[in-house]
């Protein structure tokens, strides 16, 4: 049991102590019987007060005295609580002796039935649903009183999947991999008679939302097997057992269910390694984890279940998942390029009406880096916009809006600027256009706008690839950074001072720079080293800096930084002043029409 078990168990008792307390005082409370008779002794002595009389009980409270008439009555001493009670008989006299003695006194209706009823059912209803609260959480479920694991399990499953490999696209090498899944769960004979050895676990790994639930339900889909999911997350929780309990109920209807996939989203949550969290929970997740190892060792593949797992963070996974005959098989997922973008907008525009305007080609290069839900959300909002506006079909200029939308959050064309800013931004953003429109020329400015966006981009310069680019040479990474240096050295040209826009634009010249330095090996005074190191799969994971660079290393690497960077801010400056005509035009254009593209911009910057 951990800390916070522990904490929860002396608060639970604690709470209950309380409770339990405050009715025994309030049932119990002292309170002495005494006979109609003595009764009537006393008030006749006028030595009771404050009665409460009701239809056959009279209460009240003793006077002064009480006590010695009551031990002459009774003969013997008596001890007296400050109250009493008797049961009233009919008495004609009673009254009269009360108003006699002076005596206080109060007339009740009889409680009803059902309030002394509820008066007591109630607190016990209250205490029994506090224990058995308190047994679901501690009462481990092998007890098969209540079984936790169970009856709280958020296992889905699905039987007819409709998803096939149709639906998915831009991940071909992921599919491939994964059909030899399908053969299997559609023909295990076929595999087990050769002998052949049957992957038990299949890994997804992709940044988040590339597709891999999709793709995990378009194998079961295919294979027309039924389709068990579980979260991670929901695996991880407080109290101990009930992790551990779920995943042997997973295994158990896996077994019922054969062929079959069982698919456990955010395994990380899980599968971390152990031993290392600081966090809270740690044990019950090993536990759950432990179990999973268990589960997943003592399975037979030749049942015909196979087992998929989803992450986006496979670098903190616990190495003992990807030994063999547990995750043995790794299928990357990766983001879509163009042509796989293409196709995915396909997909998703198949149910939908496309003006004759729209050019999926376009959109697709519009959207580097985006991944497949991504997309999945620009047709949504491109449709959307389109119905708002009553249109029949959906048009380029609707995608154009929800491209802008999902990049930088929901247009924002009635946030103030002033015109000064204004001003500033144009310039800044034309600057950028000017440098790209020289020194990249396979990179055309596609889009350059000043409409604020967001929080962050006040405005944006957009450049698209003629292709899809996996290598860089050093001249057009020195272009880059000028270009990224276009839109501050244009402020300082025409505004003598500098703001605060660029920062962005710098970070970005600064990392290519420092790239180009560390680990591209593009520094004639450093030579052909690098000086850090990738940890993990993804490309787009940060670097890690090696251990050992030595303090004059260091000092050289800086200085590298420094040059390249000079080099590239004085390229951008000698351009720009050059065009400084060229760029009050593009100015001028921009401040009138927020937005520039097409033949338009071309004009502009490329006659
Ligand atoms: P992940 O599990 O990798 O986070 P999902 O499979 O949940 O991503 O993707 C979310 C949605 O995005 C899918 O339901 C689908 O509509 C869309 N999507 C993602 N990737 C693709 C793809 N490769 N092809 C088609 N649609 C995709
Ligand atoms: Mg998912
Ligand atoms: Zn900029």
């Amino acid at each position: 049991m951990n800390q916070w078990n522990r904490f929860l168990l002396v608060a639970v008792i604690f709470g209950i102590t309380i409770i339990g307390l405050y009715f025994l005082q309030y049932y119990l409370s002292p309170v002495e019987r005494i006979s109609y008779y003595e009764f009537k002794v006393l008030a006749k002595k006028g030595q009771v007060e404050n009665l409460i009389i009701k239809k056959n009980e009279i209460t009240g409270a003793f006077r002064e005295g009480a006590a010695e008439t009551l031990h002459q009555l009774r003969k013997k001493p008596v001890k007296l609580p400050p109250y009493f009670k008797t049961i009233k008989a009919e008495d004609p006299e009673f009254i009269k002796i009360l108003e006699e003695r002076e005596i206080n006194f109060e007339v009740r209706a009889e409680a009803t039935f059902w309030i002394t009823v509820l008066s007591w059912v109630v607190p016990i209803l209250l205490l029994i649903l506090f224990w058995l609260f308190i047994f679901k959480r501690f009462v481990s479920p092998e007890g098969g009183i209540m079984s936790v694991g169970k009856s709280k399990a958020k296992i889905y499953v699905e039987n007819e999947i409709k998803v096939t490999f149709a639906d998915v696209a831009g991940v071909d090498e992921a599919v491939e991999e994964l059909k030899e899944i399908i053969e299997f769960l559609k023909y295990p004979q076929k595999f087990t008679s050769l002998g052949a050895k049957i992957p038990k676990g299949v890994l997804l790994v992709g940044p988040p939302g590339t597709g891999k639930t999709l793709l995990a339900k378009a194998v079961a889909g295919e294979a027309g097997v039924p389709f068990i999911s579980i979260s991670g997350s929901s695996f991880v929780e407080m109290f101990v057992g009930v992790g551990a309990a779920r995943v042997r109920d997973l295994f158990a209807q896996a077994e019922k269910m054969a062929p079959c996939i069982i698919f456990i989203d955010e395994i990380d949550a899980v599968g971390r390694v152990r031993g290392l969290s600081p966090a809270g929970g740690t044990e019950e997740r090993e536990h759950t984890l432990t179990q999973l190892l268990t589960e997943m060792d003592g399975f037979d593949p030749k049942k015909g279940v196979i087992i998929i797992a989803a992450t986006n963070r496979p670098e903190i996974l616990d190495p003992a998942l990807l030994r063999p005959g547990r995750f043995d098989r790794v299928v990357v997922v990766d983001r879509p390029d163009v042509k796989g973008r293409e196709a995915i907008l396909r997909i998703h525009t198949r149910n939908l009406k496309l003006a004759e305007d729209v050019d999926l080609k376009v959109i697709a290069a519009r959207t580097p880096g985006m991944v497949g839900a991504d997309l999945a959300n620009i047709v949504n909002e491109a449709a959307l916009l389109a119905a708002r506006k009553g249109k029949r079909a959906v048009e380029m200029e609707d995608f154009e809006e929800a491209i802008d939308r999902v990049i930088a959050g929901l247009a924002k064309k009635s946030r103030y600027l002033s015109p000064e800013e204004k001003k500033r931004i144009a310039y800044h953003e034309a600057g950028h256009a000017i440098v790209a429109s020289v020194l990249t020329p396979k990179e055309k400015v596609h889009r350059v706008s000043i409409i604020p966006r967001g929080i962050a981009a006040l405005g944006y310069t957009l450049q698209l690839p003629e292709e899809e680019r996996y290598l860089y040479t050093k001249e057009e990474l020195l272009a880059k950074i000028a270009v990224l240096f276009g839109g501050r050295v244009a402020e300082e040209l025409f505004f003598k001072e500098i703001s605060t826009g660029a920062q962005n634009d710098l970070e970005r010249a600064t990392e290519i720079a420092r790239a180009m330095v560390m680990d591209y090996g593009m520094s004639e005074v450093l030579g052909p080293q690098t000086f850090r190191k990738r940890e993990a799969l993804f490309l787009d994971l940060p670097f890690k800096e090696r251990e050992l660079i030595s303090e004059k290393t260091a000092i050289l690497i800086d200085e590298e930084i420094a040059k390249t960077l000079k080099l590239c801010y004085d390229k951008a400056k000698s351009i720009i002043e050059e065009r400084k005509e060229k760029l009050e035009a593009l100015v001028e254009k921009l401040l009138q029409r927020e937005v520039l593209e097409g033949e338009e911009l071309a004009e502009l910057l490329y006659k």
